[in-house]
Protein backbone atom coordinates (compact mmCIF):
# COMPACT_ATOMS: atom_id res chain seq x y z
CA UNK A 1 0.00 0.00 0.00
CA UNK A 2 1.17 2.98 -0.54
CA UNK A 3 0.85 6.29 1.74
CA UNK A 4 0.56 9.92 0.45
CA UNK A 5 -1.32 11.08 3.28
CA UNK A 6 -1.24 14.77 1.77
CA UNK A 7 -3.30 13.96 -1.11
CA UNK A 8 -5.25 10.84 -0.03
CA UNK A 9 -6.67 13.13 2.66
CA UNK A 10 -7.08 16.04 0.17
CA UNK A 11 -9.03 14.04 -2.30
CA UNK A 12 -11.20 11.86 0.28
CA UNK A 13 -12.54 15.22 2.20
CA UNK A 14 -13.28 16.69 -1.11
CA UNK A 15 -14.97 13.73 -2.33
CA UNK A 16 -17.23 13.74 1.20
CA UNK A 17 -17.66 17.24 0.37
CA UNK A 18 -18.93 16.87 -3.02
CA UNK A 19 -21.65 13.94 -1.57
CA UNK A 20 -23.06 16.49 1.45
CA UNK A 21 -23.32 18.73 -1.57
CA UNK A 22 -25.86 16.41 -3.34
CA UNK A 23 -27.43 15.16 -0.37
CA UNK A 24 -28.72 18.04 1.00
CA UNK A 25 -29.36 21.82 -0.47
CA UNK A 26 -28.19 22.88 3.18
CA UNK A 27 -24.99 20.65 3.74
CA UNK A 28 -24.18 20.01 7.21
CA UNK A 29 -20.97 21.19 8.56
CA UNK A 30 -17.77 17.72 7.96
CA UNK A 31 -16.48 17.31 11.33
CA UNK A 32 -13.66 15.31 11.04
CA UNK A 33 -13.14 12.88 13.35
CA UNK A 34 -9.31 12.50 14.31
CA UNK A 35 -8.98 9.80 17.07
CA UNK A 36 -6.54 7.43 16.32
CA UNK A 37 -5.28 9.09 13.39
CA UNK A 38 -1.59 10.30 12.42
CA UNK A 39 0.27 13.48 12.40
CA UNK A 40 0.78 13.23 8.64
CA UNK A 41 -2.87 12.82 7.96
CA UNK A 42 -3.47 15.84 10.48
CA UNK A 43 -1.33 17.96 8.94
CA UNK A 44 -2.87 16.63 5.40
CA UNK A 45 -6.16 17.64 5.99
CA UNK A 46 -5.39 21.33 7.78
CA UNK A 47 -3.20 21.77 4.20
CA UNK A 48 -6.06 21.37 2.81
CA UNK A 49 -7.98 23.55 4.70
CA UNK A 50 -9.69 21.46 6.88
CA UNK A 51 -10.43 23.08 10.04
CA UNK A 52 -12.97 21.44 12.44
CA UNK A 53 -12.20 18.40 13.94
CA UNK A 54 -13.55 16.04 16.75
CA UNK A 55 -11.81 14.08 19.25
CA UNK A 56 -12.64 11.72 21.43
CA UNK A 57 -10.38 11.33 24.40
CA UNK A 58 -9.35 14.66 25.95
CA UNK A 59 -5.64 13.27 26.35
CA UNK A 60 -4.88 12.49 22.93
CA UNK A 61 -6.67 16.03 22.06
CA UNK A 62 -4.45 17.54 24.33
CA UNK A 63 -1.28 16.35 22.85
CA UNK A 64 -2.49 16.47 19.06
CA UNK A 65 -4.04 20.14 19.38
CA UNK A 66 -1.86 22.20 22.37
CA UNK A 67 0.65 23.46 19.62
CA UNK A 68 -1.47 23.35 16.32
CA UNK A 69 -3.95 25.46 17.85
CA UNK A 70 -1.81 28.52 17.93
CA UNK A 71 -0.74 27.89 14.42
CA UNK A 72 -4.38 27.61 13.65
CA UNK A 73 -5.94 30.50 15.16
CA UNK A 74 -9.27 29.56 13.25
CA UNK A 75 -9.73 25.83 14.31
CA UNK A 76 -12.98 24.64 15.46
CA UNK A 77 -12.23 21.51 17.82
CA UNK A 78 -15.87 19.27 19.18
CA UNK A 79 -15.13 16.84 21.76
CA UNK A 80 -17.30 13.89 20.18
CA UNK A 81 -16.18 11.20 23.02
CA UNK A 82 -17.45 11.12 26.79
CA UNK A 83 -16.62 13.15 29.31
CA UNK A 84 -15.71 12.38 33.47
CA UNK A 85 -15.94 15.04 35.26
CA UNK A 86 -12.95 15.06 36.34
CA UNK A 87 -11.73 16.12 32.85
CA UNK A 88 -14.47 19.08 32.76
CA UNK A 89 -11.58 21.63 33.40
CA UNK A 90 -8.93 20.31 30.97
CA UNK A 91 -12.10 20.16 28.16
CA UNK A 92 -13.43 23.67 28.69
CA UNK A 93 -9.83 24.97 28.37
CA UNK A 94 -9.44 22.87 24.87
CA UNK A 95 -12.71 22.60 23.54
CA UNK A 96 -14.80 24.98 21.29
CA UNK A 97 -17.50 22.59 21.44
CA UNK A 98 -18.47 19.73 23.76
CA UNK A 99 -21.00 17.31 22.36
CA UNK A 100 -20.99 14.56 24.96
CA UNK A 101 -23.12 16.03 27.98
CA UNK A 102 -25.05 13.14 29.31
CA UNK A 103 -26.12 13.61 32.67
CA UNK A 104 -26.76 16.26 35.88
CA UNK A 105 -23.21 15.67 37.63
CA UNK A 106 -21.53 16.34 34.31
CA UNK A 107 -23.31 19.64 33.70
CA UNK A 108 -22.46 20.70 37.02
CA UNK A 109 -18.95 20.28 36.71
CA UNK A 110 -18.78 21.83 33.46
CA UNK A 111 -20.56 24.76 35.22
CA UNK A 112 -18.04 25.44 37.65
CA UNK A 113 -15.17 24.58 35.59
CA UNK A 114 -16.55 27.62 32.99
CA UNK A 115 -17.30 29.97 35.62
CA UNK A 116 -13.67 29.06 37.22
CA UNK A 117 -12.17 29.26 33.67
CA UNK A 118 -14.33 32.17 32.25
CA UNK A 119 -14.42 30.26 29.16
CA UNK A 120 -17.80 29.45 27.78
CA UNK A 121 -17.83 26.59 24.96
CA UNK A 122 -21.31 25.20 23.59
CA UNK A 123 -22.84 22.94 24.63
CA UNK A 124 -24.86 19.63 22.77
CA UNK A 125 -26.44 16.82 24.73
CA UNK A 126 -25.87 13.35 23.77
CA UNK A 127 -29.50 11.68 23.77
CA UNK A 128 -29.39 7.50 23.89
CA UNK A 129 -32.05 7.31 21.28
CA UNK A 130 -31.86 3.66 20.73
CA UNK A 131 -31.88 3.48 24.63
CA UNK A 132 -29.03 0.91 25.14
CA UNK A 133 -27.74 0.08 28.28
CA UNK A 134 -23.87 0.06 26.98
CA UNK A 135 -24.55 3.72 25.61
CA UNK A 136 -23.11 6.95 26.25
CA UNK A 137 -26.68 9.31 26.31
CA UNK A 138 -29.45 10.97 28.42
CA UNK A 139 -32.62 9.10 28.23
CA UNK A 140 -34.84 10.20 25.96
CA UNK A 141 -37.49 10.64 29.07
CA UNK A 142 -35.04 12.56 30.75
CA UNK A 143 -34.04 14.42 28.17
CA UNK A 144 -36.07 17.59 28.97
CA UNK A 145 -35.25 18.07 32.78
CA UNK A 146 -31.81 17.87 31.66
CA UNK A 147 -31.83 20.64 29.14
CA UNK A 148 -33.69 22.74 31.72
CA UNK A 149 -30.86 22.41 34.55
CA UNK A 150 -28.58 23.69 31.62
CA UNK A 151 -30.33 26.34 30.78
CA UNK A 152 -32.15 27.81 33.47
CA UNK A 153 -30.05 26.73 36.76
CA UNK A 154 -26.72 26.41 35.11
CA UNK A 155 -27.16 29.04 32.28
CA UNK A 156 -24.70 26.55 30.03
CA UNK A 157 -25.49 27.57 26.35
CA UNK A 158 -26.57 24.12 25.07
CA UNK A 159 -27.07 24.42 21.46
CA UNK A 160 -27.85 21.29 19.98
CA UNK A 161 -27.94 17.47 20.07
CA UNK A 162 -26.15 14.23 19.16
CA UNK A 163 -26.67 11.10 19.03
CA UNK A 164 -24.93 7.22 17.63
CA UNK A 165 -27.77 5.11 16.67
CA UNK A 166 -27.54 2.02 17.73
CA UNK A 167 -25.39 0.00 15.02
CA UNK A 168 -28.17 -2.43 14.18
CA UNK A 169 -30.92 -0.65 12.90
CA UNK A 170 -31.50 1.52 10.71
CA UNK A 171 -30.05 5.21 11.31
CA UNK A 172 -32.46 6.74 9.66
CA UNK A 173 -35.40 6.59 12.04
CA UNK A 174 -32.86 7.55 14.46
CA UNK A 175 -31.71 10.96 12.71
CA UNK A 176 -35.37 11.98 12.58
CA UNK A 177 -36.51 11.65 15.81
CA UNK A 178 -33.33 13.43 17.19
CA UNK A 179 -34.20 16.27 14.64
CA UNK A 180 -37.34 16.77 15.87
CA UNK A 181 -36.42 16.33 19.44
CA UNK A 182 -33.97 19.58 18.74
CA UNK A 183 -36.72 21.28 16.99
CA UNK A 184 -39.10 20.75 19.84
CA UNK A 185 -36.61 21.62 22.09
CA UNK A 186 -35.68 25.00 19.83
CA UNK A 187 -31.92 23.43 19.32
CA UNK A 188 -29.97 24.28 16.04
CA UNK A 189 -27.63 22.16 16.08
CA UNK A 190 -27.75 18.00 15.11
CA UNK A 191 -24.55 16.10 15.12
CA UNK A 192 -25.37 12.65 13.70
CA UNK A 193 -24.24 10.76 11.17
CA UNK A 194 -20.69 8.84 10.82
CA UNK A 195 -18.59 7.14 7.93
CA UNK A 196 -21.30 4.49 7.04
CA UNK A 197 -24.39 6.80 7.20
CA UNK A 198 -23.76 10.24 6.90
CA UNK A 199 -25.49 10.97 3.17
CA UNK A 200 -28.55 9.33 5.35
CA UNK A 201 -28.11 12.09 8.17
CA UNK A 202 -27.72 14.93 6.06
CA UNK A 203 -31.10 13.92 4.62
CA UNK A 204 -32.44 14.29 8.17
CA UNK A 205 -31.18 17.65 8.67
CA UNK A 206 -28.22 16.73 10.54
CA UNK A 207 -26.24 20.35 10.86
CA UNK A 208 -22.77 18.56 11.76
CA UNK A 209 -21.93 14.92 10.58
CA UNK A 210 -18.59 13.09 12.07
CA UNK A 211 -16.64 11.71 9.98
CA UNK A 212 -13.43 9.67 10.46
CA UNK A 213 -12.19 6.19 8.27
CA UNK A 214 -13.91 8.24 5.39
CA UNK A 215 -11.81 10.89 5.99
CA UNK A 216 -8.56 10.27 7.16
CA UNK A 217 -8.98 5.94 6.14
CA UNK A 218 -8.36 3.87 8.60
CA UNK A 219 -7.63 4.09 12.44
CA UNK A 220 -4.35 3.29 14.22
CA UNK A 221 -4.41 0.67 17.16
C1 LIG B 1 -15.12 7.51 15.88
C2 LIG B 1 -16.37 8.30 15.92
C3 LIG B 1 -16.93 8.82 14.75
C4 LIG B 1 -16.37 8.53 13.37
O1 LIG B 1 -16.52 7.18 13.06
P1 LIG B 1 -16.24 6.64 11.56
O2 LIG B 1 -17.10 5.44 11.44
O3 LIG B 1 -14.80 6.34 11.49
O4 LIG B 1 -16.65 7.72 10.63
C5 LIG B 1 -18.05 9.60 14.88
N1 LIG B 1 -18.62 9.87 16.06
C6 LIG B 1 -18.10 9.40 17.20
C7 LIG B 1 -18.75 9.74 18.49
C8 LIG B 1 -16.97 8.59 17.18
O5 LIG B 1 -16.49 8.09 18.31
Amino acid sequence: MTDKPSSDVAQKRATLLAKLADASARPPTLVAASKRQSDERIDAALAAGHRVFGENRVQEAQSRWAERRTQYPDLELRLIGPLQTNKAEDAVTLFDVIETVDRPKLARALAKACEKLDRRPELLIQVNTGDEPQKAGVSVTELSALIQLCRQELALPVIGLMCIPPADEPAGPHFAFLAKLADRHGLQQRSMGMSGDFETAAGFGATHVRVGTAFFGEREH
